[in-house]
């Protein structure tokens, strides 16, 4: 229940209006967000990233927004990213760039967001680092897909996001593995129907992303395994040391204020985390609290300071 209500209030933009204008609801739901956002601006993102790889993590960094309906702001949102590589570049910061491409245009038109996603993924390689693609819902896959195959045969630094719980991603992954860039896994995290994906929290979720991470890290394809599932994190670590597969090109990644990262590092696995940075928080904060309602004992603890 509470999930379900957390999804429909992230989507309810009257509520979002009015929390993000009341001046005590305000200050208290950028509590909660804090624990999963690196700031709001630019240069408080950059202060994270910066203790991100003081702790000898990698890390990744996305410019929160998704669903740009506006050509003039998907170019907009493409020059804070510019901003941002260039930010990078500045620091001599250990991370890529991560992005939605409906962020920066791909629902207003394929071409837009082509030569939006270029001009970051250009940026980026002159840095030495990856622009790697989220996955949206599954009705969007064909499209990301295809921006991602064309983005692939002019870039080689740009990777892709697969979810484990759409039944075409096996097939997905054969067509993926022949491109160079980076595969990212993760369970998805998008409302789904069951004819398209297992649901959330199920056991053929569970034991399709194990299969999937397995067969990624085997391959010796550039892979990241993005999961905060210490059951799965713990099978996944047997099969790596069972196999010998620790020289592969595999890391492990998860999002700020969620899992142990830390844990992995120390085992001496390659780390990377995922800092989004904004002013769209809200979404984000609504879906992670959805993700494992249990989290929102905590957001409450964080809103009061406690
Ligand atoms: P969950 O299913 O959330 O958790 C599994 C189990 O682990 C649960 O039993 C839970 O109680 C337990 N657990 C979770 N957290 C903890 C903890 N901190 N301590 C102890 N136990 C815990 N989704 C997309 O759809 N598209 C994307 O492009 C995308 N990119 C992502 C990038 C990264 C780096 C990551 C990490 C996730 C991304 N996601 C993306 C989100 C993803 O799809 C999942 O929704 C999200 O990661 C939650 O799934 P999970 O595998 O972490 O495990």
């Amino acid at each position: 229940l509470a999930a379900d209500a957390l999804r429909h209030l992230a989507l309810d933009e009257r509520a979002k209006a009015h929390i993000e204008q009341d001046q005590v609801l305000r200050p208290l739901f950028e509590r909660m967000a804090a624990r999963y956002i690196g700031g709001a601006t630019l240069p408080e993102c950059l202060e994270r990233i910066t203790a991100v790889n003081a702790q000898g993590h990698a890390a990744t960094v996305d410019y929160m927004g998704e669903n740009t309906r506006d050509a003039a702001k998907a170019h907009a949102e493409t020059e804070e990213f510019l901003r941002l590589v260039q930010a990078l570049q500045g620091r001599q910061f250990n991370s890529s760039v991560s992005l939605d491409l409906s962020h920066i245009g791909l629902i207003i038109e394929p071409e837009i967001c082509h030569y939006n996603a270029g001009r970051i993924a250009a940026a980026a390689r002159e840095i030495g680092t990856e622009m790697i693609v989220s996955m949206e819902w599954s009705a969007r896959t064909d499209l990301i897909l295809a921006a991602y195959e064309r983005l692939c045969s002019e870039h080689s630094n740009v990777g892709i996001t697969c979810q484990a719980r759409l039944h075409r991603t096996p097939a997905d992954l054969d067509r993926l593995l022949t491109l160079p860039g980076k595969i990212r896994l993760v369970k998805g995290a998008y409302q789904e129907t069951a004819d398209v994906a297992y649901p959330r929290g199920s056991d053929e979720l569970r034991a399709t992303f194990l299969g999937l991470a397995c067969r990624l890290i085997a391959s010796g394809h550039p892979c990241s395994i993005a999961t905060h599932d210490p059951d799965l994190l713990d099978e996944l670590e047997t099969f790596i040391t069972a196999g010998g597969w620790r020289a592969q090109p595999y890391e492990f990644e998860m999002l700020t204020g969620l899992g142990n990262l830390e844990g992995l590092r120390q085992r001496g696995h390659p780390t990377r985390e995922y800092v989004v940075y904004g002013r769209e928080w809200f979404l984000y904060l609504c879906n992670r609290l959805a993700e494992e309602p249990e989290r929102l004992f905590t957001a409450v603890a964080d809103a009061l300071g406690a």
